[in-house]
């Protein structure tokens, strides 16, 4: 396949962007080359610049769990765009998408729309501190919530007491109040609560996490937090930007049985639009403006094409009985797929998935948490990602990212896709 277009393109971009790209993954950095311009794309293939068609993995990192330029989500954005596109003012359209989450989502009352998983993140955090009066969060090493200030944290010296800013432009005083915890160690978690009694407002986590690669929750483990969470005054703050409609009509909050407290999406809730939004209980919500003291705001919060967008998307999946289902089952046909053809190459490796969420890490220990996603062979995962670009399959550009699966694959399109496993794991 030749990217000749794209090149050019990347090339021009570079000039007038930061890298080139609006969103740095897409830069191709952590496998080389240079990023692939789209210029379409239909259901389960996204065509580029120079004409080549791909399989696509990712799907604009989730959202199009139905496949690309899905009929019903583009007419209804249509349709909508002629009414006009903007009015800063409440629409029927608003009200009719979140009595529709309501109803989707376990024990959730109200929800407001923002214009991000990020804004979505940031906004539960705040009304969260807000709520409890308290002003530290933890996090957990490997979970991504977004690009807001006291998201971009490490482990510090003292990481038991408070992290480190792991931007430059994120303040001392901000990451001070950002306490790190290891995923999946409930103990760790316990202790951080122990050395910062009373002063902690939410736990905020990914209960599957996606962005070290894929990582479920081991057994016990949310459980768990919910029981620490409730024991001690916090907040239980489930990030469902990726997990959200896409592992089960309520997401991982109906998956694993467990309440969250602010419960966060993005992604599939906007059909490709740019939405997220966070949803809890009344008493919760009601403490954000203009009911209550917490503010929060935006010009194109609830946008009507947005809105009509991901309307549209989740009356599709609503209205899906089998849809969770098939996804699962193509995802784990997948995965059994590429695990023969693996260990037929004698490659080191662990597969992780948890219902359309599936990666492949480059070490055959079990990967858990960010300290043993680290453990995978990038050099590994490089010629894996250019070696299937080459036989037409888009996986994402960093072996710490989930790859997600749409409905619109074939098993044509899977079949297809474990044989260039093989191939490719044939030249390692
Ligand atoms: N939370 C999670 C779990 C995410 O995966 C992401 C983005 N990949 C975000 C939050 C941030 O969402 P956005 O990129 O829409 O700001």
């Amino acid at each position: 396949m030749l990217y000749e277009r794209s090149s050019q393109l990347f090339a021009e971009a570079e000039k007038v962007i930061p890298g080139g790209v609006n969103s740095p993954v897409r830069a191709f950095k952590s496998v080389g080359g240079t990023p692939i311009f789209v210029q379409k794309a239909k259901g389960a293939y996204l065509y580029d610049e120079d004409g080549n068609r791909l399989i696509d993995y990712i799907n604009s990192w989730g959202p199009m769990i139905l496949g690309h330029a899905y009929e019903p989500v583009v007419n209804a954005v249509v349709e909508r765009a002629k009414l006009g596109t903007s009015f800063g003012m409440p629409t029927a359209l608003e009200t009719e998408i979140a009595q529709l989450a309501v109803k989707m989502v376990p024990g959730i009352d109200k929800i407001r729309f923002v214009n991000s998983g990020t804004e979505a993140c940031m906004s539960a955090v705040r009304l969260a501190r807000g709520f409890t009066k308290k002003d530290k969060i933890i996090k957990f090493s490997g979970c991504y919530h977004g690009h807001s200030d006291s998201f971009l944290i490490q482990a510090g010296s003292g990481a038991i007491t408070f992290g480190a800013p792991n931007s430059p432009g994120v303040t001392a005083g901000t990451a001070k109040d950002t306490l790190l915890a290891r995923y999946n160690d409930l103990e760790n978690v316990a202790d951080i609560i122990r050395a910062n009694s009373g002063e902690i407002a939410a736990i905020i986590i990914e209960p599957v996490a996606g962005n070290m690669g894929c990582v479920p929750p081991a057994k016990g483990f949310l459980e768990g937090l919910r029981a620490l969470c409730t024991e001690n005054g916090i907040l239980l703050l489930f990030d469902e930007v990726m997990t959200g409609f896409r592992l089960a009509q309520g997401g991982a909050q109906e998956l694993f049985g467990i309440q969250a407290d602010i419960v966060m999406f993005g992604k599939v809730i906007g059909g490709g639009l740019p939405v997220g939004a966070f949803a809890a209980r009344q008493e919760i919500m009601d403490y954000l403006a203009p009911l209550g003291p917490v503010y929060q705001a935006g010009t194109l919060s609830g946008n009507p094409l947005a809105m009509a967008a991901g309307l549209t998307m989740l009356q599709e999946i609503h209205n899906d009985a089998t849809l969770f289902n098939r996804l699962a089952e193509k995802t784990a046909y997948l995965e059994k797929g590429i695990d023969k053809k693996l260990q037929e190459y004698g490659i080191k490796y662990t597969i992780n998935r948890v219902g359309s969420m599936i990666s492949v890490h480059f070490d055959e220990r079990p990967v858990t948490d960010f300290e043993s996603a680290k453990n995978g062979d990038n050099d590994t995962f490089k010629k894996f990602f250019h070696g299937l670009l080459k036989e037409g399959i888009y996986i994402a550009p960093s072996a710490y990212e989930t790859w997600f699966i749409t409905d619109a694959l074939s098993y044509e399109d899977l079949d297809y896709t474990i044989e260039a496993v093989g191939k490719v794991a044939a030249t390692f």
